[in-house]
């Protein structure tokens, strides 16, 4: 059963991953095996650290993805140093809050931008160089709770992770017979960055942990066994599916 779940071999690109859920990904890819190509705006040294003490390597590759500019070098980066990749993990991600009625576009196009549209092209991208290559590709697209639900002062970032859900399912439908499995994790309430204002304003960080029938925020190492089962042989017949860790708050 172990062999299913073994990831030698294999290199993954990891956006976002010099922090957060991101680190945490990568850190359970690696345990099982694989290499990792670290797409970061700054240089991940502690992931990198951690990595290369479970004896992988990784390949730190400066991206801005608020833009497609840097796209073609990742993939190539990726191509010259571990022969092509055959995971990505599509985890960068930026959230803006404020008001519907006063939000802005700038806060709509910046979150679209990260979100959804590099998320897509970034894909098209791995997707060819897997079907060029003749290699079987896994794709993992990071999802949210407001892939499922409405949110609160957060519109770009609910149309954003909804549109990752339907995304997740289109390319699960044009390139599963390809060898390619398209699927997204839907993190529930985390701590990291990305909710440290939830988690200071004391009303919501009540109302939230009430809600989780696990009874805690969630952490980074949390997704390592989702991650390692979508990038793996063990979800090969696995599809266009989000799968939710989530301490159970879709479950109230
Ligand atoms: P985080 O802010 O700690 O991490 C976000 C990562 O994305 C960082 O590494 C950041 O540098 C990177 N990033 C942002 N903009 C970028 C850009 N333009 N170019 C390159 N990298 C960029 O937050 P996190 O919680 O670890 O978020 C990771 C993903 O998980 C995001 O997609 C987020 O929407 C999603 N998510 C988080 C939660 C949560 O509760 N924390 C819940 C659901 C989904």
């Amino acid at each position: 059963m172990s062999q299913l779940f073994n990831l030698s071999g294999k290199t993954a690109i990891v956006t976002g991953c010099n922090t957060g859920l991101g680190q945490g990904m990568a850190l359970g890819l690696a345990s099982a095996g694989c290499n990792i190509v670290a797409v970061n705006r700054r240089s991940p040294e502690e992931t990198q650290r951690r990595v290369e003490a479970m004896g992988v390597s990784l390949l730190p590759v400066e991206a801005d993805l608020a833009s497609t500019t840097p796209i073609d070098d990742i993939l190539a980066q990726a191509e010259e140093h571990f022969g092509g990749a055959d995971i990505l993990v599509n985890n960068a991600g930026i959230i803006r809050r404020s008001d519907a009625l006063d939000f802005t576009e700038k806060d709509w196009d910046d979150v679209m931008d990260v979100n959804l549209k590099n998320l897509f092209f970034l894909s098209q991208a791995f997707a060819r160089s897997c079907i060029e290559g003749q290699r079987r590709g896994k794709i993992i697209n990071i999802a949210s709770m407001l892939s499922f639900q409405g949110g609160i002062r957060v519109p770009s970032y609910t149309a954003s992770k909804s549109g990752v859900l339907g995304l997740t399912r289109l390319m699960a439908n044009e390139w599963a017979s390809h060898g390619i499995n398209a699927n997204a994790i839907a993190p529930g309430y985390m701590a990291t960055n990305n909710t440290e204002a939830l988690r200071n304003d004391p009303e919501r960080s009540r109302e939230i942990l009430g809600r989780i029938p696990a009874g805690r925020w969630g952490e980074p190492e949390d997704l390592a066994g989702a991650a390692v089962f979508l990038a793996s042989d063990a979800s090969n017949y696995v599809h266009g599916h989000t799968l939710a860790v989530d301490g159970g708050w879709l479950a109230r």
